[in-house]
């Protein structure tokens, strides 16, 4: 505490991310990062960058990148914007939509950095509910809202619902812009993109972090109306120009350029939370049906934190939060096949003794 900092500052309660370990040899599942390279055709354009063309600026708009958006989500231009990964997108969101007289609203049980912009934005926020199994009941979100924003599947549950939900939560939310954060939407949803031209006040937002193996060159995108856009659009010129640099500009787009790998991939990363479910409900683990590269589940008789901490000490990170009603729970990333194999054999090793 400084007496340098603002009041504004003094109150913050900032996000804690998981723990990125330098250069241990880990089996790392705690941050829901890809097990697998990212597409050759990444490391090419990677390789392609001409280091003096460092001392240009890059494309503010990141034009090529959106039109790859826009082409492949049956959008124009004008309803793609990106941002330095969806953290910043969804933070701009925030800026952009949120501050309005009345709360917003989102689960009690979801990704804990949505509190935290709404406390640095100075936003009120209600926090509705999940059902006693952690689903999402849409009913439950009132009409007079600020906006909602929640993810589809859900984290950390990675519950999905489907689109009906999605729409009922549009109908519900007709003067308020309603936040779809599809970080995971990849690994076994529908996106809402396709309700985007019914709906001007929905707004969905999507990562290269997950799915697309890229948490570390940051880019993030949302999808909505011309008029949402172009408000997101004022406040990234309001903060920065050029969020996104020429590096990932150019990775992104060879990203998407490559859909066989991309989801090649994402089925062996589906592949093997089928096989580890499996094997973590015979061990006497309860684990929620995720739609995401993650799942979340508890044991029968081993509290969570104990596993977790046994997880530890054999050198495997999974990810426990300390919060009402899922502190007995563990958020295990899908690693290769391999690193699931390893995972188990420390948790029939651990829940032996
Ligand atoms: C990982 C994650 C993000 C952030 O992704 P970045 O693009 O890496 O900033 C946003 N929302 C949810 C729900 C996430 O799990």
């Amino acid at each position: 505490m400084s007496r340098y900092w603002s009041k504004l500052t003094r109150a913050l309660t900032p996000y804690v991310p998981g723990e990125q370990p330098g250069l241990a040899r880990v089996t790392k599942l705690n941050t829901n990062e890809s097990p697998y390279p990212p597409s050759p055709q990444v490391l090419a354009a990677l390789a392609q960058v001409e280091p003096s063309a460092l001392r240009l600026y890059p494309d503010p708009q990141s034009t090529e990148l959106r039109n790859a958006l826009a082409a492949s989500n049956d959008l124009a231009l004008d309803q793609v914007f990106v941002g330095n990964g969806s953290d910043e997108v969804i933070a701009f969101a925030f800026m952009a939509f949120f501050k309005q007289a009345l709360p917003i609203c989102f689960p009690d049980v979801t990704y804990s950095f949505y509190p935290v912009w709404a406390d640095l934005y100075e936003v009120s926020y209600r926090q509705i509910p999940v059902d006693d199994s952690l689903g999402i009941d849409v009913r439950g979100y009132p009409s007079d809202n600020g906006g909602v924003i929640m993810p589809n599947p859900n984290a950390p549950t990675g519950l999905l619902l489907g689109l009906d939900a999605i729409e009922e939560l549009l109908q519900r939310s007709r003067d308020s812009v309603v936040v779809i954060d599809e970080a995971y939407i990849d690994f076994g949803g529908k996106s809402a993109v396709s309700l985007i031209n019914s709906y001007d006040n929905l707004l969905v937002v999507r990562t290269f972090s997950k799915s697309r193996a890229l948490a570390g060159l940051r880019v993030g995108a949302a999808f909505g109306s011309a008029d949402l856009i172009e408000g997101l659009d004022r406040i990234k010129n309001s903060f920065n120009s050029y969020p996104l640099d020429c590096v990932a500009q150019r990775c992104a787009v060879a990203s998407l350029e490559d859909d066989a790998y991309f989801v090649e991939m994402r089925d062996r990363i589906i592949a093997s939370r089928l096989w580890l479910a499996t094997k973590m409900e015979a061990l006497g683990f309860a684990v929620l049906p995720s739609a995401a590269n993650f799942v979340f589940a508890r044991h029968a008789t081993v509290p969570a934190a104990e596993i977790h901490a046994n997880l530890r000490n054999e050198g495997i990170l999974t990810r426990h939060f300390a919060k009402d009603r899922i502190d007995n729970y563990l958020r295990i990333s899908i690693g290769t096949q391999q690193e699931c194999e390893i995972l188990v054999e420390a948790l029939s090793e651990i829940l032996a003794q």
